[in-house]
């Protein structure tokens, strides 16, 4: 007998290892993985590329307007061997990793029609379960009846050092000081918003990963996840 499909939601702050985990799950359990968070640089790509947002001012009556002429999908790339994020047909993975997106993604997922949209076809894609999704509000407002439900965290400084390895890896030329700054204003904005703020779900367990490393923390996950399993 297969074992029951469940849903996994993972919050957390900004750049503490969300995707990474979610990963490594969706690949161990071979369920699918959702990254909501480019779902939101999607939609902040197409305002900045159509002049709807100005040094993080958002033209809100304007990007509602025109919520309905993007289309957001992922698709697996067969190279990476990793999903890719698709805005009306284009391949734009990489674009929206940039600083620019990062720097304007917190003003344009405070709207509570992008919101409302975002969860609609996050909602759609988890319908069958068998998914590990992550974001701010997954097991808040996606799926609060999700099976196993994680809040992820570490220092702030912790977390920015990890992103600036990351993008300088990939031959960014960016400072500390500003991917920090980053972090930070991030966390302040998402955990501050009307709609949806980032907070820990009913039941969620904690995972503060400042001192751990990603092996230990994926075995203790793991432990988590069979004992979720074999309970339903
Ligand atoms: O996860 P990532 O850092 O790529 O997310 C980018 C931004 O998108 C976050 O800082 C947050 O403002 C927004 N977001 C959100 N709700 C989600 C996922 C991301 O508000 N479920």
């Amino acid at each position: 007998m297969h074992p029951k499909k469940i849903i996994i939601a993972v919050d957390g702050h900004s750049s503490c290892g969300k995707s990474t985990l979610s990963k490594q799950l969706a690949q161990i359990l071979k369920y699918n993985y959702i990254d909501t968070g480019a779902m939101y640089r999607a939609v902040t790509l197409y305002a900045l590329r159509n002049g709807l947002i100005e040094n993080k001012v958002v033209y809100k009556a304007g990007l509602i307007a025109q919520l309905t002429s993007i289309t957001i999908t992922f698709q697996f790339n067969d190279q990476t061997q990793k999903s890719d994020t698709y805005l009306n047909g284009e391949n734009i993975e990489n674009e929206i990793r940039e600083l620019t997106v990062s720097n304007n993604v917190s003003p344009v997922a405070t709207i509570k029609e992008v919101r409302d949209a975002m969860v609609l076809l996050q909602q759609k894609m988890g319908k069958n379960k068998g998914i590990v999704m992550d974001g701010r509000d997954i097991g808040t407002v996606v799926f609060p009846e999700a099976e196993l439900k994680l809040f992820m965290t570490a220092s702030s400084t912790v977390r920015a050092q990890r992103r600036f390895d990351e993008l300088t890896a990939n031959g960014s030329s960016v400072t500390f000081d500003e991917i920090l700054k980053n972090v930070e204003e991030r966390d302040y904005i998402d955990s501050n918003r009307a709609e949806s703020p980032l907070k820990q779900a009913e039941g969620a367990l904690i995972l503060d990963n400042s001192n751990t490393s990603r092996e230990d923390q994926l075995k203790w996950v793991l432990a988590k996840v069979k004992a979720v399993i074999n309970e339903n």
